[in-house]
């Protein structure tokens, strides 16, 4: 289904609106993280709430969980019984801005730079998510009077510190929240110029491991040979969850990876790669080598294959070995 044109010219004509809209709540220090002031959160779950009641949404409301941060929910549920039922997710909270020193703008003062992009902590992830989807119910509801399909919209305040009560929120509110259709608002376009949808996500699995050998420091000169270290035996097994082919050798992760279907693969393959653009973007150094399974597109490994990556590594400092 696409668009009537009043509805798009009506989208046109509200986009800067929108960017106002979007800059406002940029200007929110929402960080979730622990050590950040919750008051933030807080007033930016406020804002988001302002902003979903203002763009036609109803029974707007801010809801809370014990110990989590606020929720911002509302709905438009005019489109009659036979339509759909699309429930918007988004989140309203950020990362830290980390050292300001290394903004070229202030990270809580959205700016627009030369190339036309709003710059800020927040702007892309989440909060243009937020408007964007807003942006197109305004222009609908201005332009026609009434949305195509049903909505209703959660928009979370701890997506950044991994959702932790979500589940909860979810249960608790079943009923309310009861939908056909998922829209994840959290998702990126390939380009300028490409509107995309994201048709495929992946979960995560994070392991700890500890590998321990020796209950106290030796010197290799005395014991080496016989006496294992743990370093060693920790490359050797990291070394071990890659095959010669790229794919990941733990047993069992792609039992339930489903293949892509033909229509699938020739819609990848219709997308734009550039493998120097993409180098560059992901800041990969002049001699490294993409990785993973060597027999699928770097598509199909990014966005439809399970990735290991080997997120952080700790030996014995050099200053005190032996
Ligand atoms: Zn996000």
């Amino acid at each position: 289904m696409s668009a009537p044109a009043n509805v798009i010219e009506s989208l046109d004509r509200g986009i800067d609106a929108a960017l106002e809209d979007l800059a406002a709540l940029a200007r929110i220090p929402s960080v979730s993280a622990r050590g950040f002031d919750p008051a933030h959160v807080a007033r930016s779950a406020q804002e988001t709430a302002e902003l979903l009641a203002k763009s036609g949404l109803e029974r707007v409301e801010i809801l809370t969980l014990p110990g989590a941060h606020p929720y911002a929910v509302g709905e438009w549920l005019h489109a009659g019984p036979d339509a759909p039922t699309v429930l918007v997710y988004a989140h309203h909270d950020v990362q830290p801005p980390g050292r300001e020193s290394h903004w070229q703008s202030p990270p809580f003062e959205p700016t627009r730079r030369g190339d036309g992009r709003l710059y800020g902590r927040g702007v892309v992830d989440d909060k243009a998510g937020v408007l964007l989807h807003l942006a197109a119910q305004r222009a609908w509801l201005a332009a026609a009077g009434a949305l195509p399909v049903n909505v209703k919209w959660i928009v979370e305040g701890e997506e950044e510190t991994g959702s932790e009560h979500l589940a909860e929120f979810l249960r608790a509110h079943r009923t309310r929240l009861d939908c056909d259709v998922l829209v994840l608002s959290d998702t990126a376009n390939l380009d300028t110029g490409i509107p995309s949808l994201t048709t495929s996500l992946r979960g995560i699995v994070q392991v700890d491991v500890t590998v321990r050998a020796l209950d106290h420091p030796i010197h290799s000169g005395m014991w080496g040979g016989p006496v294992p270290d743990a370093a060693t035996a920790m490359t050797s097994l990291l070394a071990r969850l890659i095959d010669e082919r790229g794919a990941i050798a733990v047993p069992g992760v792609y039992d339930d990876v489903p293949e892509l279907s033909a229509e699938e693969r020739a819609a990848l393959a219709a997308l734009p790669f550039d493998a120097d653009t993409f180098r560059r973007d992901a800041g990969m150094s002049a001699g490294a080598a993409f990785i993973g399974e060597s027999d699928r597109t770097v598509y199909e490994r990014l966005w439809h294959r399970p990735s290991l990556a080997l997120t952080a590594l700790e030996g014995m400092p050099i200053a005190t070995a032996a």
